[in-house]
């Protein structure tokens, strides 16, 4: 059987930790070639690339911040070069300032949103034109992007605002991308993760105390591991969703279901 990304050409940002190194490695262990994006973190991308290429696989480390235009067309076109094109990226980076509203200062705001929803953009706009310059794929999508969401684009999050309203902005900059560019066989989707277990949010599980309250939240009674979003990511990139866009997969284990409800009809 042929991988499932057997001959594709991959961009996953912020790859150096957590979900974004979890999906660089499935994508590898799909059969994409992929570039590891990072902007911290230079060791940790490179000892992924290492693990890709001993395990047979093509992968290369890239530095680049997603929230500079320059930097994103460079990494669109390192991607290219290192492998003769690209047709997925994985927009992944994020980041969180968290503060109550009285207290947030205009800097948390525009970092996040900087990062969060500009940084998808640029790296969204740079692909599809990367896309555009790439071959036709006959009777498939020639280019596909997984932008990388969260339950906050539906649920709301205090002391969060800045957060959860670029997360509520990629739903619809999604939405808005993918219904532009369907007619070029181009597929655009996301992921809302759950509460994913990731350095991200460590002060949500890093004790049991925090990781209980956390439970109660989550139907399914486990909290997410980095690779149960990254199959979700996988599948989405592959031919098996060929006629999926526009569509937001949640990989939550229940959290957007209105948990406090169980039990209590
Ligand atoms: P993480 O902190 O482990 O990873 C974030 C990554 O983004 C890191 O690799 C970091 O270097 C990179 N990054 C930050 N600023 C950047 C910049 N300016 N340019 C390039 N890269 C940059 O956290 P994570 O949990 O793996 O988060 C990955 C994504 O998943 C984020 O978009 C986050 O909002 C989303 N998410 C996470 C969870 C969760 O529970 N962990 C839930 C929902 C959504």
């Amino acid at each position: 059987d042929r991988p499932l990304l057997a001959g594709r050409h991959a961009l996953v940002t912020g790859a150096s930790s957590g979900i974004g190194m979890a999906v660089a490695r499935d994508l590898a262990g799909a059969g994409a070639a992929v570039a590891v994006n990072y902007r911290s973190g230079q060791e940790a991308a490179e000892a992924l690339v290492e693990e890709i290429r001993a395990a047979g696989g093509r992968a290369v480390a890239l530095r680049g911040d997603v929230s500079s235009e320059d930097e994103v067309a460079a990494l669109v076109r390192s991607t290219e070069e290192a492998f003769g094109g690209i047709d997925l990226l994985v927009a992944n980076s994020g980041i969180q300032k968290d503060a109550p509203i009285g207290e947030m200062s205009l800097q948390d705001w525009q970092a996040v949103v900087s990062v969060n929803l500009t940084g998808q953009f640029l790296c969204c706009r740079e692909a599809i034109r990367a896309f555009r310059r790439g071959p036709e794929r006959p009777g498939r999508a020639r280019g596909a992007i997984v932008c990388m969401s969260s339950v906050h684009e539906l649920i709301p999050w205090a002391g969060r605002v800045n957060y959860a309203a670029t997360k509520g902005g990629i739903r619809m900059m999604m939405q808005t991308l993918a219904q532009e560019v369907a007619a070029e066989r181009i597929r655009v989707n996301a992921v809302a993760p759950g509460a994913i277990r990731t350095p991200i949010n460590e002060e949500a599980w890093g004790t049991e105390e925090a990781l209980r309250k956390l439970l109660r939240l989550i139907p399914y009674g486990r909290i997410g591991e980095p690779e149960d979003v990254a199959r979700a990511v996988t599948w989405l990139a592959s031919d098996e969703a060929d006629y999926v866009t526009g569509t937001t997969l949640f990989v939550d284990g229940g959290m957007s279901l209105y948990p406090e409800f169980v039990g209590n009809g």
